[in-house]
């Protein structure tokens, strides 16, 4: 069955490019002898199975499985390790082809069986947020479309026997509309029908408030959900939290956010982590409510997950319920996100990677193990 492309991609010095990188026609080159049906059979076996390599995709003919295998990496990530909470909330440490580490988590679902995986876009963060473990590592670099990809096909395939993923949210490590370009990538691969199939009203993406990252969402074909972190409604107070606000006032953010309401009629999330007497006091839920007065929106309070070494503390349940409480009444919809994994240092936008938390908890009583 030798093909002169696959023949040429199996010669082809350098690393193997990610399977779930390439497109239906770079398939269809690199197979130009096969079948359709066995070239559905091959994207199949990347994005549906339960396979762990192209061995094990017992639907093709083993030459065929042993070339695949010398042209292409079936993913461009592998699990290092993963933490299991004891809500059933896990997290995945990841290792990409040149040694870089960023961490994943899936989350048990509040409705059904369901999961939802936060995925990183990023392996650490430029923005550099004073309340965000990930924004005190830096930035590493970008992560690729299909390291994006990846992250959400092995959580799929680690949950064949139940509570497989069907959303995804890019509220992992990093900004994802400083890395417009991948996220760009993943999502039409994740929102393909014949890749990743999931709907695009179950992808989320969250932004620090990049307003040209916005602008270029506005105009994806896809109905992805839009999330801003806000956590202030002054400038002053922003400023203290996310150092980009010095540059991106609230009145330049706001205006992105309602040019976004308007041109795709979907309702904005605005993110607003809750920090003991900084951003919790009613009268600051009074400005939010009006900062964001007519707008099409939901606020989602989040209590802050603290991490070793951070400045801040979460606000008490009832001073937490005290703002939601004000925001109601001034007609802003409004919950408190239920906090989770917090034993494993699991929670979305809580995430290290730099071993620290990994290796102090596999010593102590929170579960761990290697998956490797
Ligand atoms: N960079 C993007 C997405 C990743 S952060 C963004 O900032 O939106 C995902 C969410 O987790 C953001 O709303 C962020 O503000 C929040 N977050 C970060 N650190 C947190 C912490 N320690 N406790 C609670 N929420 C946190
Ligand atoms: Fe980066 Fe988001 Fe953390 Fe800010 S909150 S440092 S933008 S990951």
């Amino acid at each position: 069955m030798t093909t002169n492309a696959l023949a040429d991609r199996e010669c082809a010095p350098g690393p193997r490019p990610a399977a779930s990188a390439i497109s239906d026609s770079e398939l269809a080159r690199l197979l130009p002898d096969e079948p359709r049906y066995r070239r559905d059979q091959v994207r199949r076996g990347i994005y549906d199975g339960a396979a762990r390599g192209f061995d094990q995709i017992t639907s093709l003919p083993r030459i065929l499985r042993e070339r695949l295998d010398m042209a292409l990496a079936f993913s461009s990530i592998s699990p290092d390790r993963v933490r299991v909470a004891g809500d059933g909330t896990r997290a995945f440490l990841f290792r990409t082809a040149d040694d870089t580490i960023f961490e994943t988590v899936q989350l048990p679902s509040e409705r059904g069986t369901a999961t939802t995986v936060c995925v990183s876009s990023q392996a650490g963060c430029a923005m550099g947020c004073t309340f965000c473990a990930t924004g005190t590592l830096g930035l590493t670099r970008n992560l690729s479309a299909a390291e994006i990809v990846d992250q959400f096909l092995h959580v799929r395939r680690e949950s064949r026997a139940g509570g497989a993923p069907d959303r995804i949210v890019f509220m992992g490590m990093g900004e994802p509309l400083a890395n417009t370009a991948n996220v760009h990538d993943a999502i039409e691969a994740l929102v393909d029908p014949g890749r990743g199939g999931l709907g695009a009203r179950h992808v989320t993406v969250s932004t620090v408030g990049l307003p040209a990252g916005i602008a270029e969402l506005t105009r994806w074909p896809w109905q992805v959900g839009l999330a801003i972190s806000l956590h202030a409604a002054s400038d002053d107070v922003r400023a203290t939290l996310v150092p980009l606000a010095k540059h991106v006032d609230l009145a330049t953010l706001m205006a992105s956010s309602v040019a976004y309401q308007r041109a795709t009629r979907r309702r904005v999330s605005y993110e607003y982590t809750m920090l003991r007497d900084v951003n919790d006091h009613v009268g600051q839920a009074r400005d939010l409510a009006r900062l964001v007065d007519g707008q099409t929106c939901h606020v989602n309070l989040i209590p802050f997950n603290p991490f070793p070494g951070a400045a801040y503390e979460a606000p008490s349940a009832g001073t937490t319920r005290r703002f939601r409480d004000e925001l109601l009444r001034h007609g802003v919809a409004a919950t408190i996100r239920r906090t989770r994994g917090r034993e494993i240092a699991g929670a979305c936008g809580q995430l290290r990677a730099d071993g620290a938390i990994w290796r102090r908890r596999s010593q102590g009583a929170a579960p761990a193990r290697n998956v490797s």
